[in-house]
């Protein structure tokens, strides 16, 4: 294959490795500014393939992704093919159903199809007469000196080629990364959480969805949770997010229905007891990997993006859409830097990799949130009070869901700002429950009960309200 860094008089050639959901749209982001791209990934071409492996059915799509799309004009045809959900769906072990919702009326995040929008965006990127997809094409080294890449082809043969600058968007478990961990003052943290994921399918009932499809369903039962988000073919996915441990204490079919029994009893008929007994063996339970590292560059040669800079558990909904904002943030800062690639670089590490930071740490946090919290009366009571807040003053109190999901505040941000109104309500909430008891003693100390009108001994009286103030 022809070098094409060395092609004379032609536009800068940019490789982005791998082609998944960052891949294709970086690819539409680079071609966009009229660059030569090659997009190098190693699976076959999942348009044409008949199995595609991979990860979860359908995820949560939302501002930040939606921005990066409208970007390259891909939000109308993505969004088109989505299905909103307005509301989280709380199903309690009783089988009672309680809506949560993520905003204000008119917000959602839209659930859509991984690997139907992963093949818009290789069409979209496609459509460039500028770009070139390479499949079947596996990274297996790269030069930070010469920017030279070697590739395996599915024959075992090798294929070299040079970049002027290399894009990593190869996943959790990037090829490019490899490079920079030989690499002196590259930072890089990795933790796997004890949680497994599995999904199971719930077909539709009479050509119907099974449960409310505008809501993205959840089963939080602390310690593990199940989740179901809404298909277009009328199908739940539900994911099942379980310590490895108890999934391995699971090993027959009746075993299986005990645990739904126990647990989620309102799901067992709209999942089938067949399906249930026999596709929770189908596969066994995935991993879930947090990575963090930094700078996310070397020189002015290659960049790293989407997982391979930053894989986050999937608990806050926004692991690709901060892997689509990294595609937008790069671009604004070409921008601002005039596409010099040795300036660029750093300012995208300088900008990008707090914000990051910040969204891997979130979604750990979400992890417990979402199992755990949503059953808590105080969270509950919290999430109202912040909501009422924010309806009174929109521009000043803003909860940090809405942050996070519905605008493009940076990540790291939206925790400081999460950090100070918190402490601000729950200051402002100390001083009401003070006022409020000052006032209702001082009310009783005016106004003493006649201890011989009253029904019940002065006594339990007394006990009662003590009850009361000390809970
Ligand atoms: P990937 O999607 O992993 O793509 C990497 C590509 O690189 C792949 O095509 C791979 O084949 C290719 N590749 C790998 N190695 C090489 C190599 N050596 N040479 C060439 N090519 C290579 N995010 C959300 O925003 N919302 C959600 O609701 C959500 N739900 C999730 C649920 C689950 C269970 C999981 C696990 C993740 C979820 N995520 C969600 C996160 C989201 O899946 C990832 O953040 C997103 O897929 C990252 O895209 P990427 O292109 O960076 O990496």
């Amino acid at each position: 294959m022809e070098k094409s860094a060395d092609r004379p008089n032609k536009k800068k050639v940019v490789a982005v490795v791998g082609g998944g959901l960052v891949g294709a749209l970086n690819a539409c982001f680079f071609a966009k500014r009229g660059f030569d791209v090659e997009v190098f990934e190693t699976r076959d071409d999942i348009r044409t393939a008949k199995v595609v492996k991979g990860r979860s059915i359908n995820l949560a799509l939302s501002h930040r992704g939606r921005q990066s799309l409208k970007s390259v004009g891909m939000e109308d045809k993505i969004v088109s093919n989505g299905i909103p959900m307005n509301a989280r769906m709380i199903h309690s072990p009783n089988g009672k159903q309680s809506p949560i919702p993520y905003g204000k009326k008119g917000q959602y995040i839209l659930s859509v199809d991984r690997a139907n929008l992963n093949k818009e965006l290789l069409t979209a990127a496609e459509t460039y007469p500028n770009t070139k997809l390479n499949f079947d094409h596996k990274l297996q080294d790269w030069s930070p000196e010469t920017g030279l890449m070697t590739f395996v082809r599915p024959d075992g043969s090798l294929e070299e080629i040079k970049a002027d600058l290399i894009v990593g968007c190869d996943g959790a478990f990037s090829a490019i990364r490899k490079q920079f961990l030989r690499r002196s003052r590259f930072n890089y943290s990795q933790t796997y959480i004890p949680h497994g994921y599995m999904e199971l399918t719930m077909p539709p009932i009479n050509g119907e969805f099974a449960m409310k499809p505008n809501y993205l369903h959840i089963w939080p039962r602390n310690t593990f949770m199940m989740i179901a988000l809404p298909n277009l073919d009328k199908t739940f996915t539900c994911t099942l997010f379980m310590p490895f441990e108890e999934f391995e204490k699971i090993t027959t079919g009746d075993e299986v229905m005990e645990f739904f029994q126990k647990y989620f009893p309102d799901a067992i008929p709209l999942i089938g007891v067949d399906a249930l007994k026999r596709d929770y063996f189908r596969l066994p339970a995935q991993a879930m990997v947090s990575v963090k590292c930094s700078p996310y560059h070397i020189g002015d040669k290659c960049v790293l993006m989407g997982d391979a800079a930053h894989a986050v558990v999937p608990f806050y909904g926004q692991g690709m859409n901060a892997g689509f904002e990294d595609c937008i943030v790069f671009d604004e800062i070409m921008d601002q830097l005039n596409e010099d690639f040795s300036a660029v670089l750093p300012e995208y590490t300088r900008v990008r990799v707090p914000d990051d930071h910040a969204i891997a740490d979130l979604a750990m946090y979400n992890y417990i949130e979402m199992r755990a919290h949503v059953n808590s009366k105080w969270f509950l009571f919290r999430k109202n009070v912040d909501d009422i807040l924010h309806f009174l003053m929109p521009g000043t109190i803003i909860p940090l869901y809405t942050m996070v999901t519905f605008t493009r505040t940076r990540y790291h941000q939206a925790v400081e700002l999460w950090h100070w109104q918190d402490r601000v309500i729950n200051r402002g909430l100390l001083f009401c429950a003070t006022g409020a008891l000052l006032g209702g003693s001082y009310l009783l100390v005016k106004n003493p009960p006649d201890i011989n009108k009253l029904s019940i001994p002065a006594e339990k009286l007394w006990n009662r309200l003590l009850a009361v103030w000390t809970t």
